[in-house]
């Protein structure tokens, strides 16, 4: 299999904070001409049943996935589990405490969005928008102000009032990476670190955080990723050699008028580096 395989390996259906069902977006990856999908819903793997239904009728390869928020230091990481076992017992029980932490921080969310932009339906917005009671996120609030006209794009929103420093952003501890490396490979998974590119460490930090991740048996790297740019393509690719690390594709879709990169519209993988889907049975 060359570098050229159209593998896609992280996306968002409803049950988190996508907005299409998984049947719509394993058709939609088929359409695109995706030959390897994966779900990747945050914390949950409600998803993947219907996924893999979908993916049996139109004979697209699928592999079950879910995408752990993990806390490091002060930041959020995302780490992306790919072949998990969906019924793995552990998995699932962590997942959903895990998740119960969310309804009390979507509460204060919603307080302090209250406060600072007076839209006093925040919580209820959230919820109406959320196809999953249990997972309710910061993506769910931003599409209500944008309904309610406080911002024009969920992008602008998440600038203004939910991101590390802004009026409605709340602290959350979620897993530690020991747990979300755990679990993925307990649940017969492989781990990937998530778009590389997005976190704000700085080069000693980054460089401790994907240490850390290969000390703990991490497999893999987003370097193909909706949120990379062309340089942030070429240096995590020479991160994954660096650290001995296979490479991972993914679009990270979440909504067609949201999403910059569609299912299946990538870039390549740069050659010489080991695609995660060689790990993949
Ligand atoms: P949560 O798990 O509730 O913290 O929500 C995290 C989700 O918010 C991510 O998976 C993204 O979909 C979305 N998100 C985070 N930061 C941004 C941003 N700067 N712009 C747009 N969406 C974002
Ligand atoms: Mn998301
Ligand atoms: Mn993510
Ligand atoms: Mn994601």
């Amino acid at each position: 299999m060359s570098n050229e395989f159209n593998a896609d390996l992280h996306c968002h259906s409803l049950v988190s904070d996508g907005t299409l069902a998984p049947a719509a977006l394993a058709r939609r990856a088929h359409a695109n001409g995706v030959q390897l999908w994966a779900l990747t819903d945050h914390d949950e793997l409600g998803g993947i049943a219907e996924a893999r239904a979908a993916c049996a009728d139109i004979g697209l390869d699928f592999v079950p996935g879910v995408e752990v928020s993990v806390s490091v230091d002060d930041q959020t990481v995302h780490i992306v589990g790919l072949g998990v076992d969906a019924d793995h017992e552990v998995l699932r029980r962590e997942l959903r405490r895990m998740c119960e932490g969310r309804d009390a921080r979507a509460q204060r969310i919603a307080e302090s969005l209250r406060e600072h932009t007076g839209v006093e339906d925040a919580y209820a917005g959230a919820s109406r928008l959320a196809g999953n009671p249990a997972l309710i996120s910061r993506t769910h609030f931003a599409r209500h102000l944008v309904e309610r006209g406080v911002c024009a794009s969920t992008s602008e929103v998440f600038t203004r009032f939910l991101t590390p420093g802004k009026p409605g952003y709340v602290e959350h501890a979620w897993a530690t990476l020991e747990q979300a490396l755990g679990w993925i490979h307990d649940a017969g998974g492989v781990a990937v670190l998530a778009h590389p590119g997005r976190y704000r460490f700085d080069a000693r930090r980054e460089r401790e955080l994907l240490a850390h991740f290969r000390a703990l048996g991490g497999e893999g790297i987003e370097v193909a990723t909706g949120s990379h740019s062309a340089s942030d393509w070429r240096k995590y690719a020479q991160v994954a050699r660096e650290f001995g690390l296979h490479a991972s594709r993914g679009s990270d879709f979440h909504c067609p008028r949201e999403s910059r990169c569609d299912l299946g519209r990538l870039p390549a993988l740069p050659e010489g580096l080991r695609p995660i889907w060689e790990l993949l049975h």
